[in-house]
């Protein structure tokens, strides 16, 4: 037993060296002063002194002054970020409108900045719906998707006359009949679509087993909607164009059948979010071994994902191929682009607590954030900078942790570093994607979050306080003003 563990060690090694090595090879065509990738990928250079910095502004200078773990938004490189796919998507397509993916980073500070950019909005419950309004997008720039919204959020839908309504199935329709009746108004309705490719679980409804189409049909039943959109969301970080594609040519083949079947008329399409972040990669299974085996798993390549334009010129090219008069009757059509805009534009800065040094491993850095705030750090991998130490040359490997009491708390693995001591600063690089949805409060606070703007810097969330934590508890024995 002893001797085929040891071979197909052995054996594993070797696939990782050769792995690596072909890794190595691919990037020495990166200007690479770094494992991993250079700051200016994200639009970030270093200073004389070593510090990586955020437009003008030192992370030392940010993490002094408004403490770690810290939420530094980036707003030139959201507006990079959405000139880029927009332009490249207009450039291809006509009456393209982009709409924000609330859920991808709920900050509103960033919402806002990105509808003063020209974005919609795109919600996906009650709550996201409520804060889009007092944003104050107005309800005509507001799009309503999800497999949960609720009664409630489908009756608010109506009754402010959003943009679209994307329905997930049939089961939601007596809910838009009830609000369309009472409100009177005659919503535009779409329907979520599974294609044969991109998610499917309990999400929308088959085109493949007529589901799609029989909804249709009951949606034409009702004289009070508007069936007229088809809706797509495939999934997140796709960096194949081929998937859209191929989703997008069962969608319109689908609006030509209910054209031809039904006279319905569809001049609407949404095609969700789920473009990929080159600067972020999806772990393969190679990935996942190499640690326990010593090695550092792969950061990500920007070459794996194609830019925005190729996704454009791509989708453009097959609009022009299926849609009928397309230059005479443009449908609108639109993007949902969630971490391709905000994953870039923002860096989470953790402080290190302690270095462990132990035996029987490498030295183990303990960070004053882990899980409760870095969770997608579980499966994707990040660019990880030593943030004031951007010019030491990297002599030292940690595994890094959070300070969570929780043996699932890691961050990374045998992660390359200069030797780093308490109180250096980490930089954790695209934390603008589903990081602070998924926050948690398990043990702490949740950081504060600053928006630079040249050499502006504006606090856009307060790091919360112990008694933010409990103010909803009812048996606290102080009261809610405890801090
Ligand atoms: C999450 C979501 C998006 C955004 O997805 P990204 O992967 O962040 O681009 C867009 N549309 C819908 C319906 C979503 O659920």
């Amino acid at each position: 037993m002893k001797l085929l563990e040891f071979t197909k060690t052995a054996v594993k090694r070797t696939v990782i060296r050769r792995l690596l090595q072909q890794d190595q090879h691919r990037r020495n065509g990166l200007p690479e002063t770094f494992q991993g990738l250079p700051p200016d990928l994200w639009g970030s250079h270093i200073s004389e002194e070593g510090h990586l910095c955020v437009q003008d502004i030192s992370t030392i200078t940010l993490a002094q002054d408004y403490g770690t773990p810290l939420h530094v938004v980036d707003k030139s490189r959201l507006k990079k970020n959405y000139d880029t796919f927009v332009g490249a998507f207009r450039e291809h397509l006509p009456a393209v409108e982009l709409a924000t993916s609330y859920k991808t980073n709920p900050l509103p500070g960033v919402l806002t900045a990105l509808h003063r950019m020209g974005t919609f909005a795109e919600v996906i419950s009650h709550f996201e719906l409520w804060l889009a309004l007092k944003l104050g997008v107005p309800p005509e720039r507001i799009i309503v998707n999800g497999p949960g919204k609720g009664k409630d959020c489908i009756d608010l839908a109506v009754s402010q006359g959003v943009r679209l309504i994307n329905i997930d199935g049939r089961e939601e329709i007596p809910w838009l009949v009830d609000a369309a009746q009472k409100h009177g108004r005659k919503p535009d309705v779409g329907l979520r679509l599974v294609t044969s490719v991109g998610w499917q679980g309990q999400f929308g409804t088959n085109i493949a087993t007529n589901e799609s189409l029989e909804t249709f049909k009951k949606l034409k039943q009702n004289t009070h909607l508007n069936p007229c959109a088809l809706h797509l969301h495939l999934g997140t970080g796709i960096k194949d164009p081929d998937i859209y594609l191929t989703a997008i040519t069962e969608v319109l083949e689908f609006g030509l059948k209910l054209d031809k079947e039904l006279n319905i008329r569809i001049n609407t399409y949404d095609f969700g979010g789920g473009f990929g972040v080159p600067t972020v990669r999806t772990p393969d299974e190679w990935d996942l071994r190499m640690p326990d085996l010593g090695y550092a798993p792969r950061m990500p390549h920007p070459d794996d994902c194609p830019k925005p334009d190729e996704y454009a010129r791509k989708i453009g090219e097959k609009f022009r191929q299926i849609y009928p008069d397309f230059e005479k009757h443009p449908p609108h059509i639109f993007f949902e682009p969630g971490r391709a805009i905000t994953s870039s534009a923002q860096t989470l800065l953790l402080r290190v607590i302690t270095v462990k040094q132990t035996r029987q491993s490498i030295p183990k850095l303990i960070l004053d954030g882990g899980k409760n705030i870095t969770m997608p750090l579980g499966y994707e991998t990040h660019q990880i900078f030593p943030a004031n130490k951007m010019k030491e040359p990297y002599t030292s490997r940690f595994d890094i942790y959070g300070p969570l009491c929780h043996p699932g708390d890691i961050v990374a693995r045998c992660k390359p570093f200069p030797a780093l001591q308490a109180g250096d600063l980490v930089a954790v690089m695209d934390a603008g994607a589903y990081f602070i949805p998924n926050q948690t409060n398990f043990s702490l606070p949740r950081p504060a979050a600053v928006m630079v703007d040249g050499n502006m810097v504006e606090e856009i969330r307060r790091r919360e306080s112990f008694s933010d934590i409990v103010q909803l508890d009812t048996l606290m024995p102080f009261g809610v003003n405890c801090a």
